[in-house]
């Protein structure tokens, strides 16, 4: 008998046809809700699943009888309850690497963009409001030269931290990471304990997964120990951020801005003030939102599938025990 997979993330045509070569495959790309009747359905007869951006819960597991493997369409799975998939002998593949460099450069663009008050100054432009030489109340900060404190110090915080470093001269402060040899030597880092960096930092960057341990890692009492011209940035998710103390420190001015790739609710919840703030640069999720490094996650959470569903060893799994 052929293995069903049920598709909720977008591949593309190339990529659907070499799954179907070997599997049944219902493409529900344009209806990647949990609660529609459809995707339920599929779910009950799915031996693999392929996408993101739908929360994997005890409950939709137990409407899936048959179900092997579950293909990420995402280096995060703060979205899948990984315990529960392993006691349940099912494995779960995400997409590290393949993203590393476009977040990274996501990173750097929120701290380019926050730093030299880009989107804030577009918009004066835009608006029609320039009608003299710019003058204190437009300049921004510089960034070369400065300290960047990295929060996580994994494959995309390395990453953020080698543009710094390397690209802008800037001296680098990892916090919530093991101690990193190679990198303190290649790029000049220092280990610091997490109050300690963000007194230090003129740039604070959190790049930590989303675990119990992280929720809320940073909240008012990090806030307050930062500079009160510090940059915050998230790349990671975000619900590491207590978000209600995030926006009391930018009223209050105890933090100067914030470059944001993630909320606590996506998509942003309307009645949020952060994207009408001037200083703060709010994007909707588009860390790792290229043509070139979609296609390439895909093409990871394909391969991943295959393999796994074949019965070999899929290429990052998450939770090998699980089988
Ligand atoms: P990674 O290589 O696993 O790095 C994670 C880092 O966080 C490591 O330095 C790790 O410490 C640290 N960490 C892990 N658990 C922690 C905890 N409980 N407390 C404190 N620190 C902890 O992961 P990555 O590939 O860099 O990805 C990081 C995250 O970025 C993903 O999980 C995802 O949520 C997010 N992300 C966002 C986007 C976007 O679109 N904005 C795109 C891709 C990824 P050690 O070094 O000691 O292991």
């Amino acid at each position: 008998m052929r293995k069903r997979i049920l598709a909720y993330g977008r591949l593309n045509t190339h990529q659907l046809d070499a799954l179907k070569r070997d599997f049944d495959v219902i493409d529900l790309a344009r209806c990647a809700d949990s609660s529609d009747p459809t995707f339920r359905a599929a779910l009950a007869q799915a031996h693999g699943l392929i996408g993101s951006s739908v929360a994997i819960t005890p409950e939709l597991l137990d409407n899936a009888p048959h179900l092997e493997v579950i293909a990420s369409i995402s280096v995060g799975y703060d979205n899948y309850p990984v315990e529960e998939l392993t006691r349940r002998g099912i494995l779960l593949c995400n997409t590290p690497d393949v993203l590393t460099e476009t977040t990274a450069d996501t990173g750097f663009t929120l701290i380019m963009a926050t730093a030299r008050r880009v989107v804030e100054l577009a918009n004066y432009v835009k608006r029609g409001d320039w009608d003299t030489s710019i003058g204190p109340a437009q300049f921004g900060s510089d960034v070369h030269g400065k300290t960047l404190g990295m929060i996580g110090f994994g494959r995309i915080g390395a990453a953020v931290a080698r543009r710094g470093a390397l690209g802008f001269d800037m001296n680098v402060r990892y916090a919530c990471a093991s101690p990193k040899p190679a990198l303190e030597k290649e790029l000049g880092a220092e280990h610091r304990q997490l109050d300690d960096l963000l007194a230090e930092s003129d740039f604070v960057c959190v790049t930590v997964p989303l675990t119990k341990e992280t929720h809320h890692l940073i909240g008012g009492r990090e806030f307050a120990k930062m500079k009160s011209s510090a940059i915050f940035i998230n790349i990671a998710r975000g619900k590491v951020v207590d978000e209600g103390a995030l926006i009391a420190a930018l009223e209050k001015g105890e933090i100067h801005a914030a470059g944001l790739d993630v909320f606590a609710q996506e998509p942003l919840d309307p009645t949020s003030p952060l994207p009408h703030m001037d200083n703060v640069v709010a994007l909707p999720h588009i860390g790792s939102a290229t043509h070139e490094t979609r296609t390439a996650m895909a093409q990871r959470a394909v391969d991943n599938i295959t393999l796994a569903l074949k019965g070999k060893s899929p290429i990052s799994p998450v939770n090998p025990d699980a089988r």
